[in-house]
């Protein structure tokens, strides 16, 4: 028999990359014979919850990711609509014995994943799903008790003492489709709508988005950041003004790079480095490789966390949600300039630090008393990286509705901007008509009349705001989790 009659089809989603591939690996172990698909589903790419930051860095990542395919020896095809209609329906066409994937945790993903491999089953096709988009798979770590880890402590003690894979190699010598099979794609009746070009996404915050799409990038961004700021993460990552991170959380999202290669890359710098301060800010990246891995646990275990929040208190909140406040949330124009100005790195570039994410949220929570489903819905809208599990982690963990044991957490944004962007090289990047202020003004908020030249003054009053949320706080009934 040829290889052509046991062809594996291999649909990529988020793992836009050839090498340490684990589902891909594993089907060029038993044969070369693979071809690749992406399915560009309109029902996800146009969503509203869908930044056209995201969409550029898709389709970036794919047209790099057809050109892999095509010097493995073999090709990526594109289609264009819904994956359970059509992947049945391609594998019939090209003959294909199989079809393999690689795992997600989010529930909607995950039921449409158990459909189509029903449907591929039951015309016969074996089906094949992996998990690689973690180093520790979701079902591995438990509590003593036998449940899912809820609280993120005692999960990354154990998840530190997973063992933990090496990175596998791309694979090459693929064999593409017979040209009978690839002109019976074409011929189809009705044809399969298969796309010749990736599309192109004209957004505007390509040039500035620090977030570098496709699998060459990343691993490059990866070597940058283990040669020149791994280091002094535990510091630098803490500094808005400054590059201390690694940027890699958009190409961690939609896999141009491989969490075990981001490990594998810690590793080595951790047995380079020359004194317990170096070797602990190693251990500090770790651990925010650990918290990707707690959030996507938890949505993988705990699916409702996608609906609202977790603790059940929280669903009688109180809301003010007053559109105007919301509004100058959004545009960066609240008056409180570290506010403001990290609002503005987002929309315009697609990304936010970290620092800054946990300041917006926690002033559109606990000082604008705004539900935080309208945060977690306004960065999903805009971020390069946004992650369903990570994103709703971090606004449930920032409301204080989440699994946190911490139940009542409220950031001072000025005092965080005093500690975090001395020198206010951050606020004066992304707010320039600030930039003749005082850094001191900057940071306190206190801007004299004149210097402000339109720039609102604050629209509420930071003091009166944390007392007026923790009276409805503590009006809440209390019980059960
Ligand atoms: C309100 C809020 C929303 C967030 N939304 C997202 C999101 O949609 N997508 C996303 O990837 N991250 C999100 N984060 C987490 C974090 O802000 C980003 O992962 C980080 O800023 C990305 O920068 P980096 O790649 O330079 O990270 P680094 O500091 O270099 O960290 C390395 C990697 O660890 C992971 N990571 C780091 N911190 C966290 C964290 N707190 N939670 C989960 N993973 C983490 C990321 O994959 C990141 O690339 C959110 C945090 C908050 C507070």
């Amino acid at each position: 028999m040829s290889s052509a009659e046991h062809r594996w089809l291999f649909w990529h989603r988020r793992d836009l990359r050839l090498a340490d591939n684990l589902g891909l690996a594993a089907v060029a172990s038993l044969t070369p014979a693979v071809t690749g698909v992406f399915v560009l589903d309109p029902a996800e790419l146009h969503h509203p919850s869908m930044a056209p930051a995201r969409r550029w860095f898709l389709f970036e990542s794919l047209r790099e990711l057809q050109q892999r395919w095509r010097e493995a020896g073999s090709r990526l095809l594109l289609l264009q609509g819904d994956p359970l209609q059509l992947l049945p329906r391609l594998a019939v066409r090209l003959r294909a014995t199989a079809v393999a994937w690689n795992r997600d945790v989010e529930p909607l993903v995950r039921q449409r994943d158990q459909k189509l491999a029903q449907a591929l089953q039951s015309q016969g096709l074996r089906v094949a799903a992996d998990w690689d988009q973690l180093l520790v798979p979701p079902e591995q770590l438990r509590t003593g008790g036998g449940d899912p880890y809820r609280v993120y402590g005692p999960y990354w003690r154990s998840w530190a003492r997973y063992p933990k894979a090496a990175p596998v190699a791309a694979p090459t010598g693929l064999q593409d489709a017979s040209a009978a099979g690839l002109e019976a794609l074409a011929g189809s009746d009705p044809p399969l709508p298969l796309v010749d070009e990736v599309p192109r996404e004209r957004w505007d915050g390509a040039t500035i988005c620090p977030c570098w799409p496709g699998e060459s990038a990343a691993v490059e961004q990866l070597r940058q950041f283990s040669a020149q700021a791994l280091e002094r993460y535990q510091e630098g990552r803490n500094l808005p003004g400054e590059e201390g991170t690694s940027f890699l959380s958009a190409a961690l999202r939609a896999g141009t790079l491989s969490p075990r290669t981001a490990w594998a890359s810690s590793l080595e710098v951790l047995e380079q480095c020359r004194s317990d301060e170096q070797r602990q800010s190693v251990t500090v990246w770790q651990q925010e490789l650990a918290w990707r891995e707690f959030y996507q646990q938890a949505l993988f275990h705990f699916p409702e966390l996608a609906d609202g929040p977790y603790r059940v208190q929280w669903r009688h909140f109180p809301w003010e949600d007053q559109p105007e406040r919301l509004q100058a949330w959004q545009q960066g124009l609240t008056g409180v300039p570290i506010v403001d100005a990290a609002m503005r790195q987002l929309v315009q570039s697609g990304f936010m630090h970290n620092r800054c994410r946990m300041i917006v949220a926690s002033f559109l929570v606990k000082d604008l008393i705004c539900d935080w489903r309208h945060g977690e819905a306004f960065f999903m809208a805009h971020e390069v990286d946004g992650d369903l599990a990570a994103n709703n982690g971090g606004w449930q963990w920032s409301a204080s509705s989440g699994m946190d044991p911490k139940p009542l957490r409220i950031f001072n944004p000025f005092t965080q901007a005093g500690k975090f962007d001395p020198e206010a090289s951050y606020i004066r990047r992304w707010l320039p008509e600030l930039a003749h202020v005082n850094s001191n003004d900057l940071i306190s908020g206190d801007i004299g009349a004149l210097e402000r030249r339109g720039y609102p003054e604050p629209i509420v009053n930071h003091k009166q705001q944390q007392a007026r949320f923790k009276a409805l706080y503590a009006a809440l009934p209390k019980p059960g989790r």
